[in-house]
């Protein structure tokens, strides 16, 4: 479970300050995935890289399961928009990174549920290849072994599915939410696609312009269905959200 209570974060540069998160407060249950979305430039960034631990300098306190989130206490999964993979290691050696870095024992176990995992995103054959040596999609399914691999307690994406193109993407987030289901990490994904949050965000969190706020967090009944745009909800939740992410444009600016 993670616990955010009246989060704000400041950019300094020079001798300006620039607000870019005031009071964010909420909390999610372990087994949900949140969609972040809002326009560009509203925090979305920096609210992931205060719950990855990139940024330690906030106000507020941002606990996972109890305790204040700290990256050498917790396991933190991080998918950005490039993939992370390293370019001079192999696709096995890019998916049993974390574990070389923790100095983790990679047991049989671990293996084998690699290669299952590999087997079950088509990717199973690419095992010694290079990341250069690989397309989009298939890069974006490595970074997912990678990430599950190492059970994180919180799983984070920035824009992860965004330069795949269209095709491709549609099964991306399908694979991801079959192999998420599996699991059930605690997820938060930005995206700047409604679309995508209605799919993919078990809950929606909207964020409103410079400095970002919550605008409104909602439950999403089209989550992971499969003909999740012809359900009767989708046109009237599309149109809401478009609304809630204009309002806190306008609001804001
Ligand atoms: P988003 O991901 O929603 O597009 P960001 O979280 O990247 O937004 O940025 C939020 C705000 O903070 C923006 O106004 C951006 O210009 C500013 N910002 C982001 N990173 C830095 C930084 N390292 N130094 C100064 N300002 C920053
Ligand atoms: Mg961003």
């Amino acid at each position: 479970m993670i616990q955010v209570n009246h989060l704000s974060v400041s950019y300094k540069s020079k001798n300006k300050e620039v607000k870019a998160l005031e009071n964010i407060n909420f909390t999610a249950d372990s087994h949900d995935i949140c969609a972040i979305i809002g326009p560009s430039g509203c925090g979305k960034s920096t609210l992931l890289n205060v719950l990855s631990g990139i940024i330690k300098e906030y106000e507020g306190q941002v606990l996972l399961n109890g305790e204040e989130l700290n990256p050498h206490l917790h396991k933190i999964g991080f998918i950005p928009q490039n993939f992370g993979l390293l370019p001079w290691k192999t696709v096995e050696e890019n998916c049993l990174l974390s574990f070389k870095i923790k100095r983790e024992k990679v047991t049989n176990e671990t293996l084998n549920k690699m290669n299952e995992m590999m087997k079950t995103l088509n990717i199973d054959a690419l095992n010694k290849r290079y990341p250069s040596e690989l397309s989009g999609g298939q890069k974006q399914r490595v970074s997912m072994v990678r990430s599950f691999l190492m059970q994180p307690d919180l799983l984070l994406m920035d824009e992860a599915f965004s330069a795949l193109d269209a095709i491709i993407k549609e099964e991306a987030q399908q694979l991801f939410l079959d192999v998420w289901s599996e699991s059930k990490i605690n997820t938060f994904f930005v995206t700047h696609s409604i679309d995508e949050a209605l799919y993919m965000g078990k809950k929606i969190m909207v964020l409103s312009n410079n400095p970002g706020q919550i605008v409104k967090i909602i439950d999403n009944p089209l989550f992971h269905l499969t003909d999740y745009r012809n359900h009767s909800d989708y046109p009237h939740l599309y149109a809401h959200l478009k609304q809630l992410i204009k309002k806190g444009w306008i609001e804001e600016s």
